[in-house]
């Protein structure tokens, strides 16, 4: 991993995951993929391995995770998403050709339709967007309680009362802010 570069907030899902890597957006955000380099590395540890990225092609994944941050937001506030949104989402997704395979241990893999093509890595995580925002996939689009982060996450917890986008992140900082006002209230 490169040094230097603020490390990657990996979830369980790949859009969502992906949209994670702008953080603090409502507060001072966090760009985790400043350089195509950093594009690459993410797209290796998300199971996307690509040779190479172009800055246009990073430009590219960014207009995706912005969109895709669009309407995940709006759906988790029952929203209609953003028409410019949906047609981003989609055009990457119809352009992405990535085929899934299924490896002899049984799970599956993104075989991309070459080494370079990250378009196709783009699709992969394009179809994963539409499956959780239009409500395919078990779980619930929420926004994470933080006010600086405010991020839509997927819950798939039983209860569906998740609070926060990453535990141990903004869920931390929200205790910790909450303990220490108690201190401040109540000195001993
Ligand atoms: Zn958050």
């Amino acid at each position: 991993m490169a040094a230097g570069f603020p490390d990657f907030r990996l979830g369980s899902v790949l859009a969502t995951s992906f949209t994670a890597t702008l953080t603090e957006r409502c507060g001072e955000a966090l760009e985790r993929i400043p350089t195509p380099q950093r594009l690459v590395d993410w797209l290796a540890v998300s199971g996307l391995a690509v040779d190479s990225c172009t800055t246009a092609q990073l430009e590219l994944a960014r207009e995706l995770r912005e969109s895709i941050h669009a309407a995940a937001t709006a759906a988790a506030i029952h929203d209609a998403p953003p028409a410019s949104a949906v047609r981003i989402i989609n055009d990457r997704s119809i352009q992405g050709r990535a085929a899934a395979v299924l490896t002899p241990e049984g799970t599956r893999e993104w075989r991309l339709s070459s080494a370079s093509c990250v378009e196709d890595a783009l699709g992969v995580i394009a179809a994963d967007a539409i499956s959780v925002i239009s409500g395919e996939r078990d779980g619930k689009l929420a926004l994470c309680a933080s006010p600086t982060c405010q991020a839509a996450f997927f819950d798939t917890s039983q209860s569906r009362t998740r609070k926060w986008c990453d535990m141990g992140t903004c869920g931390n900082r929200q205790k910790k802010a909450r303990f220490n006002a108690n201190q401040r209230e109540n000195p001993s």
